[in-house]
């Protein structure tokens, strides 16, 4: 069995969008992975379908109900897949993570709206959250797809050539060496003579030193472990 991602949304329709097609569409169809949208709406209890009320406290906006949600994370089998909350005041995201969850079974995701979810549900059902970033998005479910694209890339067999995942940014802690191919004069920019020499030892010093320079210049943190988390 392959890795499977369980989302629970009120827009279902928003999956697999753009992880049906190209890479990750391709490993979905051959069974490399495998995913299910779950309607949070489904599991309502009034006659209104509700899923949200006004929040405790007052203040604007709206808040998802502990109960409505929590009868959909119950919806789905208990096994030892992690269980995240996409969240803008969780821990941001980094490729260490996502090795980590793309080395398990696979993960349920909830996607928040409205203001959020009620603080309660977080607690009882043991939900991670999880942050893309420091911005505010409408739902999860774009934080949701964004975290599967990191984690379908780097399953078994999804990538063409397996090696090209472990040379990325941040891999080896570092951001990445500038990328050039053909023509070889592009207006008037020739890509670096060393990477045309067939020199693999000049080329690799040279990438090296460019992976440092870009990392030093544009994100000194990653040199020196402090990370913003
Ligand atoms: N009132 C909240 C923001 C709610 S945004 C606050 O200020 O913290 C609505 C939903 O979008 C959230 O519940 C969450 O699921 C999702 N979301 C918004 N920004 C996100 C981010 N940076 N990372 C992950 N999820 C995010």
């Amino acid at each position: 069995m392959g890795f499977r991602a369980t989302v629970l949304t009120l827009y279902p329709e928003m999956f697999p969008g753009p992880l049906g097609v190209s890479l990750a569409g391709r490993a979905l169809e051959r069974g490399q992975w495998a995913m299910e949208a779950v309607q949070i709406r489904d599991f309502a209890t009034d006659k209104h379908r509700s899923v949200d009320d006004t929040p405790a406290g007052g203040g604007a906006g709206m808040v998802l109900k502990a109960d409505v949600l929590a009868g959909a994370i119950d919806s789905v089998a208990a096994d030892s897949r992690p269980r995240l909350l996409m969240s803008p005041r969780g821990r941001p995201l980094t490729q260490q993570r996502v090795r980590e969850i793309a080395g398990g079974e696979g993960v349920v995701i909830v996607c928040g709206r409205f203001e959020g979810v009620d603080q309660r549900v977080i607690e009882a059902r043991g939900l991670e959250e999880v942050s893309i970033g420091d911005y505010i998005l409408s739902g999860g479910e774009p934080a949701a797809l964004t975290l599967l694209d990191a984690v379908v890339r780097i399953l078994p067999g999804v990538m063409g050539n397996d090696l090209s995942g472990v040379h990325e940014s941040f891999e080896g802690g570092l951001l990445e060496h500038p990328h050039y191919t053909r023509p070889q004069l592009f207006e008037d920019r020739e890509i670096p003579a060393v990477l045309t020499s067939g020199n693999h030892a000049a080329i690799d010093k040279w990438r090296h030193e460019q992976a440092m320079k870009l990392t030093r210049e544009r994100r000194p943190d990653l040199l020196t472990g402090n990370k913003p988390d």
